[in-house]
């Protein structure tokens, strides 16, 4: 395996070491508020990756037999210790990503604390065996039991280095599989202090592994005879996965881009709303799959809603999260400030005004200041491609119905928002817009629902997290299907097949289904 040497700022996510074999230079984690080495982590060779599989699976195969309750009481006790060790997990998240140690307690600690909890709390009714009885077939029965897969693999981004993957480690423990994390290669000491804190509570270490490492080693997660793969990333990464997994029949959960448009209604509250535009487009320093990441405004609110998001944005503080309580943070790498500045140079050249900020900030570290463009028009790319760093495009539009046309236009769908007084035609106009979710006169809040189904259609991706089906589908489905009376030893549905038997058939197709039918008064009647 090749060595690399990361410049501090400079690292890249492609493939300059791999896992194909052979010991590669440690990856080295660097501040992007500071440029400061934090720690290195190993590049595990495929080799390496195989055989934390195998441990896991070991492991999983005394974990699978206990009783759910067993297991989710004993989760629960992983997720006191998060609790507990908030702080250290603040610090490291906060070092690693450049964001404000607020938003890594509220959007990183805390909604796994809750995720764990609900999930711990409920997984023995979400998992319980589901009894059916059958409309035709009455004499017999159905129940589908959900049944742990083995060792699911989950390949995570560097944005939300501790929830993302952690949300999707407790689904898989609660139902009875091992978890295997490849953390993004930019922030990998997140996962190296979850696994730390996992192995301090006594649950089975070896059920929660963590592969350090690039794309290659993601890749080398897939091939080690893994029985599920949920992966966060972007589209181009998802395509490649979502076919690897394919030419293995593993089953996947794709995460990936999103540009949620946010349409501001003729009535909507102009102060929650511009404050709404701030924070979704600026959280993170703008780089959420679910950031605010293009704005509609109708005619009748767009001048006082540019005017009043022009000045909150002014009032942002932007640095280094661990001098001060910051509002904005760090860009992740140069690349993604590079990305920035096309997309603002795109939208001046076609008439896009520059109300706000624009520039990319003198260093140490990487800092974008918070960008707000008007006159925005659906040729510009950033009213189309997803931006992932703190530039909020606005576009004035005639209607609201024009505003659901463009933002339908987008090929990604995963989040959307609406904002309207009228809070019944605000579902109305939710419904819509094609997106995984769409949030009324609120921005980012139904990642925190513990109860919903979070993701993406379109190119956005398939499958979904969080939310009781998620976790049924973390499981795998089986179907029993039995008598409950005694049969007879001739079937009449069986062998020897006659013309009367035939006749039969067809007389009793139509007594059933025919007109109101007979098949569902059978149904009534058991
Ligand atoms: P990325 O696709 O570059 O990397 C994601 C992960 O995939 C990393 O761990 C990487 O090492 C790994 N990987 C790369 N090539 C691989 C391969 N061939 N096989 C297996 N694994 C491989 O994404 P990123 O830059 O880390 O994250 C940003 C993107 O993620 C954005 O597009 C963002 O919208 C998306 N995202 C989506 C969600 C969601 O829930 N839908 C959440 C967060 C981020």
């Amino acid at each position: 395996m090749g060595s690399v040497t990361l410049e501090p700022n400079k690292q890249t996510n492609g493939s300059a070491s791999d896992a194909s074999g052979g010991a590669a230079s440690p990856i080295r984690s660097y501040a992007p508020a500071t440029g400061a080495l934090l720690g290195e982590v190993p590049v595990f060779s495929a080799e390496e990756v195989a055989a934390t599989v195998t441990r896991a699976r070991k492991a999983q195969a005394a974990w699978a037999v206990l009783p759910v309750e067993e297991r989710a009481e004993r989760l629960l006790r992983f997720r006191d210790a998060i609790v507990e060790r908030a702080d250290e997990i603040v610090e490291i998240v906060s070092k690693e990503c450049g964001k404000p140690r607020h938003e890594a307690l509220m959007h990183e600690v805390t909604i796994i604390a809750d995720l764990a909890t609900y999930y711990c709390r409920n997984a023995p009714r979400i998992l319980a065996p589901q009894e059916i009885s059958l409309h035709l077939l009455v004499h017999r029965k159905s129940v589908v039991r959900y049944v742990p897969r083995g060792v699911v693999g989950i390949i995570s981004p560097w944005n939300f280095p501790f929830s993302i993957p952690m949300g999707d480690v407790f689904a898989a423990l609660v139902t009875g599989s091992a978890a295997v994390v490849k953390p993004s290669e930019v922030t990998p000491l997140t996962m190296r202090k979850a696994k730390e804190i996992y192995d301090s509570t006594g649950l089975p270490e070896d059920l929660f592994g963590v592969v350090t490492g690039y794309g290659a080693t993601g890749a080398a997660l897939i091939d080690a005879g893994i029985q599920k793969v949920v992966f966060t990333g972007a589209v181009e990464t998802g395509k490649r996965v979502a076919a690897a997994c394919g030419a293995r029949l593993i089953p996947c959960v794709m995460e990936l881009g999103g540009k949620a448009p946010l349409i501001a209604c003729a009535d909507a509250d102009l102060e929650r709303t511009a404050r709404a535009i701030v924070f979704g487009g600026f959280a993170n320093a703008g780089q959420v799959c679910i950031s605010v990441e293009r704005v509609y405004a109708h005619k009748d609110i767009h001048d006082s809603l540019v005017r009043r998001v022009k000045e909150l944005t002014g009032e942002l503080r932007v640095g280094d999260p661990s001098r001060d309580f910051f509002d904005v943070g760090a860009i992740i790498f140069p690349k993604q400030i590079d990305v920035a500045e096309k997309h603002i140079a795109d939208a001046l050249e076609k008439g896009a005004e520059l109300v706000a900020g624009g520039r990319r900030m003198p260093g140490p570290g990487q800092f974008f200041e918070p960008t707000v463009l008007a006159r925005c028009s659906d040729a510009m790319t950033v009213m189309n491609e997803e931006i992932f760093g703190p530039i909020v495009p606005i576009q004035k539009v005639d209607s609201e119905e024009e505003a659901i046309a463009l933002s339908n236009r987008s090929r990604l769908g995963l989040n959307a928002y609406v904002f309207t007084k009228d809070r019944k035609r605000g579902r109305k106009l939710a419904e819509q817009v094609e997106a995984g979710s769409v949030v009324v006169n609120d921005v980012l809040v139904n990642y925190a629902v513990a109860e919903a189904p979070f993701g993406g259609i379109k190119d956005s991706g398939f499958g979904r997290v969080h939310g009781d089906d998620a976790l049924r589908d973390m499981a795998e489905k089986r179907h029993v299907n039995y008598d409950r009376m005694a049969s007879p030893a001739r079937d009449p549905l069986w062998y020897p097949y006659s013309a009367k038997s035939f006749h039969w058939l067809q007389r009793g197709l139509r007594l059933l289904f025919a007109g109101s039918g007979l098949v569902q008064r059978i149904g009534e009647l058991f």
